[in-house]
């Protein structure tokens, strides 16, 4: 994270060293005061896209009809912006054009909440205008002007304020609090995507349930997709006493609590990507399979990746402490880890039941000798499994 910064500070120092004005901005300064980790530092500056590619020899032209362009450094990528202001968010998606300026103080104007219209120059001089740094001591999130402004402008805002409350544990201004009530079925008019990409990092964060109690309070619950539908959704929302390890895990675990909602309508409504949906699938079929089958059965068809949100779920749905720990060892000790592993294949079974015609028994027989191998009912020979099946001692 330090060397992070120096190297930030060498990208600033570079683009001033050709006469443009250039400042690390946003969340890595806010994140630098608070002593958080940063691993994404954007840079803002008076120099245009093109004299950017100019400055630098490797350059990704990531975003320049916004005036965002990837700058390479010691194998570390910074985003660079030019100064700009927005205008006019007629349709609540984008603003309608983006006007380049050369002035800091107006691009700090247009951002969202104080604690991120900090700049900070290649020696680590602050300007701050809107007394971001004064909020960041009092634990205070504050839009840049008046939030009913400027939550009319952006609507997302209102989601943002509440994601920051949840990563960094501070208050809502309490005027921003009271237009979020005011305003809130304007995020109804925001891409549904925007909207899932703070809820995620809500979910995850640290002081959730500070977010959770916000959301219920100004009922900006009310207004996002699904809830908005279904007030038994939100019901069960108000109990949850946990924060989530990903999107995936929320979707399972409101998925096994609503009688009414799937996975698939969650994906649907909040149009999740397939990853999520695969992911929450799985931990959904996996939380039933426990209910009925062995550890080992289950912990076998666990991917590594679902572990923590899998141990999260038995404590959070099934009331039970299934740790970490305890699916490592578990997931060690399995004779096999795949199908692969197994000493047969269907070749072997259809060798061994020559007047049988080929069917689903073939693949049915697969199945019973991974799970008896898996849960330790058969070995993993040649020999022993031919036995098993033939014999028909399952
Ligand atoms: P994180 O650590 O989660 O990335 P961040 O503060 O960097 O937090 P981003 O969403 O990456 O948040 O946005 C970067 C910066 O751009 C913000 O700090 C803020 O200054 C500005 N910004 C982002 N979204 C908006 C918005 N909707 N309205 C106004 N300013 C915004
Ligand atoms: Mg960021």
């Amino acid at each position: 994270s330090r060397q992070l910064f120096r190297l930030a500070q060498q990208v600033v120092q570079q683009i001033k060293d050709h006469g443009f004005q250039a400042y690390i901005v946003g969340g890595a300064v806010r994140d630098l005061i608070l002593d958080r980790a940063v691993d994404d530092i954007d840079i803002a500056t008076s120099a245009h896209p093109d004299d950017i590619m100019n400055i630098f020899s490797k350059v990704i032209p990531t975003g320049i009809e916004h005036g965002t362009v990837m700058v390479r450094h010691q194998h570390e990528s910074f985003e660079v912006t030019t100064f700009r202001t927005e205008s006019n968010y007629s349709d609540f998606r984008r603003p309608d054009k983006v006007d380049f300026v050369t002035n800091l103080n107006e691009d700090l104007a247009r951002r969202d909440f104080t604690m991120n219209a900090i700049a900070m120059d290649q020696s680590l001089q602050l300007v701050d205008p809107y007394q971001g740094r004064q909020a960041i001591e009092e634990k205070i999130i504050r839009t840049v002007g008046d939030p009913r402004d400027r939550f009319l402008e952006d609507p997302l805002r209102m989601m943002r304020a509440i994601r920051f409350q949840a990563q960094l544990g501070f208050s809502i201004d309490s005027q921003a609090l009271t237009a979020i009530t005011e305003n809130g079925s304007l995020l109804a008019k925001i891409a549904v995507e925007r909207v899932a990409m703070e809820w995620e990092k809500m979910l995850k964060g640290s002081f959730f349930e500070q977010a959770q109690k916000s959301l219920l309070t100004t009922k900006l619950i009310n207004h996002l997709p699904l809830f908005s539908k279904d007030l038994k959704t939100v019901d069960i929302f108000r109990d949850i006493d946990k924060r989530f390890s990903s999107f995936a895990e929320f979707v399972a675990y409101m998925s096994l609590k609503s009688a009414e909602q799937s996975v698939a309508s969650w994906v649907k409504e909040w149009k999740l990507s397939n990853r999520i949906k695969k992911d929450s699938k799985l931990l959904e079929q996996l939380i039933v399979t426990y209910r009925q089958e062995s550890v080992e059965w289950v912990v076998y068809q666990l991917p590594a990746h679902l572990i923590v949100p899998f141990s999260n779920l038995c404590c959070t749905i099934e009331n039970e402490t299934v740790t970490e720990k305890a699916i490592d060892q578990t997931k060690a000790n399995l004779s096999i880890q795949t199908r692969k592993e197994l000493a047969i294949n269907g070749t072997d079974i259809i060798s061994w039941f020559p007047n049988k015609e080929k069917g689903a028994w073939l693949q049915e027989s697969l199945l019973q000798v991974e799970k008896a191998v898996v849960e330790g009912k058969l070995s993993n020979t040649k020999n022993e499994i031919r036995e098993w099946l033939t014999n028909d001692n399952k």
